[in-house]
């Protein structure tokens, strides 16, 4: 199996009828990028953020974060590369700057949530991200999103930002922004968020819908991405996306079992972003697999 991989992982991942499966990576921290070809994947589905944060040190400002993200973007050579805005709270603390004392972090000031209740530092992150735009084709991704009215926040705080790099006359663009579905209120609403493309993050959305917490290894049975309950949501999302005509990925770790990819591709899902790790295991599933 690993020779046949080998071969495959350079190449668009195909099912047998043709279909072409898009394949994306996700990237924790810059490193997991080293010595790694780009050819491998379609573009960089999901940037996790949280590598900004080092104990001890202060947020970092907005040249250190273009510099970071510019790296990244660097290295896809010319591929879609989908950052997401911090998504720190929940099960990623970061001392000094999430809420303590929650009784119930996963429900309370986590992701965009966060973000929008400290705007001064999410405008670092919204113009350092503008301004990688520039020369790269970067999109710009919220985490934790629950109702349309945070979005539309973001929105406008991203346009600003915008505006006052222009005003300042420094290269920039106003990147697409989109939203990760990963609570059951934005997979039910979706079709009402005006959202430039969605990606599903199914850890969290399996989590909130199943009230089964992701790292309780207890209740890890009813923490089911399969359940008929997270995959209506998941094609619900997918339906959203049609009607909207925005692209729909799903960045979760769902995406890389392979024992799910039927269910996943028969909800009409055709973009996946993985670990880098998994990347040939899952195409070499996409292979084997006849149609949809
Ligand atoms: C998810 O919730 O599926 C997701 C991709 O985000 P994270 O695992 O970083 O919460
Ligand atoms: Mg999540």
């Amino acid at each position: 199996a690993k020779a046949g991989e080998d071969a495959l992982i350079r190449r668009p991942a195909l099912l047998q009828d043709g279909t072409r499966i898009e394949v994306l990576l996700n990237v924790g921290r810059p490193e997991d990028l080293e010595g790694l070809d780009p050819g491998v994947c379609d573009g960089i589905g999901l940037v996790r953020t949280e590598f900004l944060f080092r104990p001890g040190h202060p947020l970092p400002g907005e040249d250190e974060q273009l510099a970071a993200y510019s790296r990244i973007a660097a290295w896809a050579e010319g591929r879609p590369v989908t950052i997401r805005t911090v998504d720190v709270g929940g099960d990623k603390p970061v001392e000094g700057l999430t809420a303590e004392g929650e009784t119930n972090p996963f429900l309370g000031l986590r992701g965009l949530r966060l973000s929008l209740s400290r705007p001064e530092a999410f405008r670092v992150q919204l113009r350092a991200l503008a301004r990688a735009g520039a020369e790269h084709d970067i999109r710009v991704m919220l985490p934790m999103v629950t109702v349309p009215a945070e979005f539309d926040q973001a929105a406008a705080l991203l346009d600003e930002e915008v505006a006052a790099l222009a005003r300042l006359g420094l290269p920039r663009r106003r990147p697409p922004l989109g939203i990760m579905v990963e609570v059951p209120a934005a997979a039910l609403g979706a079709a009402r968020f005006g959202a430039d493309f969605y990606s599903i993050g199914s850890n969290d959305l399996t989590q909130y819908t199943m009230a089964a917490a992701r790292d309780s290894a207890a209740v890890a049975g009813l923490n089911d991405t399969g359940d008929p309950a997270v995959l209506e949501l998941m094609a619900r999302t997918v339906a959203a996306g049609r009607t909207r005509h925005v692209p729909v990925s799903i960045c979760g770790d769902a995406a890389a079992d392979t024992g799910l990819l039927p269910q996943l591709l028969g909800i009409g899902l055709r973009c996946l972003s993985v670990a880098p790790m998994a990347v040939g295991r899952v195409k070499a599933a996409i292979a084997g697999l006849a149609h949809v």
